[in-house]
């Protein structure tokens, strides 16, 4: 158990609610985003990306309960209303939000986000709604994870250049990650095509519901109640990595589908992967232009309300680790507990 966590319980144990309570009071003009991926109960033969998952659905109800308690949750809607009309955010304001779009959102977060009468936002990638194709990082996680361990690394060492010597498949997805994130996307997806198609690997049947993305029913059904929905564009590629053309596209296109299918404007983009070399000044430029109001960075922090930059706002990560005492504290100590 880490320091934080030691003293996280502590201070849980010690301090009774309304303090918390008095401690969240303490920070003033502080708009809070917290960034959730999937909500899912796993093991650790979960046979995907496994650092996707940001909370058990017992930890996110218990999350919810304690922001619906302590916090004031906003639709993005108020968001991008206060933003563009000059107005204040209400005291204490929180908002959530879930990248990508895969299908536990709609089986295990959105009933909790109703109990607690909590609104939240899922960017969407357009290209994996309704689909069968998951995403480019599910698909690579679920290669090394789970094929023939020698032939893998055979495999890993000769496509991605990693020296996968008494290195556990987690290790050995961390460093693949990371590099298929700096290389151009074409060459990406070549990749991935190439591990699936070459080494002649597919899906077990009864893994692939592990991965399921959202479908436009579903999405429907949500953005009717608590749930708003904004942008992830369409293939889920590192922006800052794409000629003009390319860009314009993911940005304008993914925008349009959502917009066709909920029947409504889009304002909001999150880039994906989210750091800082995963973005830049053209793709806030062209994010602009696209019609987007408000961009969601992966950057991790609190924002002042009103923003500095509208398009590189921050969002505090939560990760399936982190204890609900950890949480609470997390959220009304944010400069002790948050790097
Ligand atoms: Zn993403």
């Amino acid at each position: 158990m880490s320091k934080k966590e030691i003293l996280a319980k502590c201070i849980d144990t010690l301090i009774p609610n309304s303090f918390y309570r008095y401690l969240i009071n303490l920070c003033k003009n502080d708009f809070v985003v917290l960034a959730y991926h999937r909500i899912m109960d796993v093991d650790d033969n979960y046979p995907f990306d496994i650092e996707l998952i940001s909370a058990s659905c017992k930890q996110f109800d218990e999350q919810m309960a304690f922001v619906s308690r302590n916090f004031v949750p906003v639709s993005i809607e108020q968001v991008v209303n206060c933003y563009i009309n000059n107005l204040k955010l209400p005291k204490k304001s929180i908002l959530i939000t879930f990248d990508d779009g895969f299908a536990d959102n709609y089986k295990n977060a959105f009933p909790i986000l109703k109990k607690y009468n909590v609104p939240a936002t899922i960017f969407l990638s357009t290209d994996f709604i309704s689909s069968d194709n998951t995403l480019w990082f599910d698909r690579l996680s679920y290669f090394i994870m789970n094929y023939d361990e020698g032939l893998m690394k055979g495999a890993v060492r000769e496509k991605f250049k990693v020296n996968c010597t008494a290195k556990s498949r987690r290790q050995i997805l961390e460093e693949v990650m990371e590099y298929v994130k700096i290389i151009p996307n074409s060459d990406r997806e070549k990749l991935l095509k190439e591990l699936y198609e070459v080494f002649d690997f597919s899906y077990s049947e009864n893994h692939m519901h592990y991965s399921e993305t959202l479908n436009w029913q579903q999405i429907k059904e949500m953005d009717e109640s608590c749930v708003s929905f904004g942008s992830h564009t369409l293939s889920h590629p590192i922006l800052s990595q794409l000629d003009a053309a390319e860009l314009t596209h993911e940005l304008a296109e993914s925008k349009k589908i959502i917009e066709k299918n909920i029947n409504h404007s889009i304002d909001t983009i999150a880039y994906p992967v989210g750091t800082r070399s995963a973005f830049n000044e053209e793709v806030i430029s062209e994010s602009r232009l696209a019609g987007y109001k408000l961009g969601f960075s992966y950057l991790s922090g609190a924002n002042k309300w009103p923003l500095k930059n509208e398009f590189t706002i921050n969002r505090y990560h939560i990760e399936r680790y982190i204890s609900t005492s950890l949480f609470k504290c997390m959220l009304s100590v944010q400069k002790l507990f948050l790097r």
